[in-house]
């Protein structure tokens, strides 16, 4: 097992990280950006080292600074997190170059994952149902398009290979509309991307949003944790989750979720990663997977019992997989809430100083947060500031549980989005379970 690891991230998710190694008795070193000298896991790392000015791109993004901390503290592993160089090829190349570890799988993994072209014909040839499509890059033939797009049918979606964070692709509802749309997304996504292969999806109109977890040891063994349903979005960022999705036949998911390990471990993959999948009248279809643990893992180690990120690590070290797929038993259910520093109604982003901090509390109640009384928010960063998770032998009652903590989290001094929260587990459609990706825009009258 690795002597020490550094943790390359901040917030949450270092200070979860943080936990797992002082759990397996792994040294910690916490890296940190000037503004960022007060976080939570900095006071309880073994060491520290500042790398940089506020902005991520001077700290954060900074492979080399990055890559200096290990060496002077000598580190044998950097744990990504998720967000800033998490699927970043690149850093775990140079990480790899330099004679450490990268938590995570291959560099060429990533590549190949984060080419969504090379990732869905990937997937396809492991069996994982994809959407119906262009079967890679669009040609550049204006009849050969438009062909493509009258047999699989419209409305269709323009997406860019090299696309991610919701950017990068265009709906197109007519035949007339398609050529120009396709010029279009071309020109934005060598803007934005630097690469302008496009491919062509059929557009599915009202999906909910199914993920399928999954560790892989790159040894030939690979587990599944089920699923997760996370359809409330806005601007496809995720607002809430649940594990497992609700409502959707045991069967379905099963053939599902043996493709994903199955793809795992045609692809040699390594490490913690989750297939997304857009579902749709009983049937699933693969949009992207993550090469990187999630926020929302949480909801699946509830649920599971298992630790997520102790297994990342020690497959990650090389080790098997220490867990059969029949000793992961899916028991009871999970929600989680994502508690941003950002006014409920406008979501601007409230950065500034926490006065007051409570968080709730009993049993099935989970808290991942770095806050605490006095700590100051910074203006730099994302706003998510903690996550709710509660946890219960079925789906109405951790429902219930979440409720009531909702109510007992306290944030003072600046603006968050609990009652956004609190509202959404009131909500009588939520309620019953199954809500698609739409669905919290049109409540929210966007
Ligand atoms: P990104 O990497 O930018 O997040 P994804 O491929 O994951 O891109 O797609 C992001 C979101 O775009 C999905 O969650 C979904 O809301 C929407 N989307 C993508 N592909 C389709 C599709 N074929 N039909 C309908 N919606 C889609």
């Amino acid at each position: 097992m690795f002597d020490k690891v550094l943790i390359a991230n901040r917030g949450e998710i270092a200070l979860r990280v943080l936990r797992a190694c002082k759990e397996m008795g792994i040294k910690t070193v916490a890296v940190y950006s000037k503004a960022d000298k007060d976080l939570m896991h900095v006071r309880l790392a073994d060491e520290t080292v500042c790398i940089g000015p506020n902005p991520s791109s001077a700290s954060y993004l900074d492979i080399p600074a990055i890559i200096a901390a290990m060496e002077i503290t000598d580190s044998i592993a950097v744990h990504p997190g998720y967000g800033f160089l998490a699927e970043n090829a690149d850093f775990a190349e140079q990480v790899q170059n330099s004679g450490f570890v990268f938590i995570g799988p291959d560099p060429d993994v990533i590549r190949q994952m984060g080419d969504k072209v090379a990732a869905i014909e990937a997937m396809k040839a492991a069996g994982v149902p994809t959407v119906p499509g262009s079967d890679g890059a669009l040609p550049d033939d204006r009849e050969a398009c438009i062909k493509m797009g009258n047999s699989i049918g419209f409305p269709v979606i323009i997406k860019a290979a090299a696309g991610g964070g919701g950017r990068g692709m265009r709906v197109v509802h007519t035949e007339s509309a398609l050529w120009n749309s396709i010029q279009v997304t071309k020109t934005e996504a060598k803007a934005a991307f630097g690469d302008d292969t496009v491919y062509m999806e059929k557009f599915l109109q009202n999906p909910r949003h199914v993920e399928v977890q999954i560790m892989s040891d790159g040894q030939g063994n690979a587990v599944h944790f089920y699923d997760r349903d996370c359809s409330l979005q806005r601007r496809h960022q995720k607002v809430l989750e649940e594990a497992p999705a609700p409502g959707i036949d045991m069967d379905v998911r099963q053939k599902v979720y043996e493709s994903c390990v199955n793809a795992c471990i045609e692809i040699g993959y390594r490490g913690a990663g989750t297939f997304e999948f857009l579902y749709e009248d009983g049937g699933f279809y693969f949009i992207e997977m993550n090469t990187r643990i999630q926020v929302e893992h949480p909801v699946t180690e509830m649920v599971t019992g298992i630790d997520l990120i102790k297994e990342q690590i020690r497959v990650c070290a090389g080790e098997k997989l220490s867990i059969k797929q029949e000793d992961i038993k899916l028991l009871g259910h999970a929600f989680e809430c994502r508690i941003n520093a950002e006014d409920a109604k406008t979501f601007m982003p409230s950065p500034g100083k926490v006065t007051q901090y409570h968080a709730p509390g009993g049993l099935g109640v989970r808290v991942d947060s770095h806050l605490y009384a006095g700590y100051s928010v910074p203006p730099y960063y994302d706003s998510m500031i903690a996550k709710v998770i509660t946890y219960a032998e079925d789906r109405e009652t951790a429902l219930n549980r979440m409720r009531s903590a909702l109510d007992e989290l306290i944030i003072g001094g600046i603006k968050t989005n609990t009652d956004l929260q609190k509202d959404l587990v009131r909500d009588a459609e939520f309620a019953k379970g199954g809500v698609n990706i739409h669905y919290l825009e049109k409540k929210l009258g966007l």
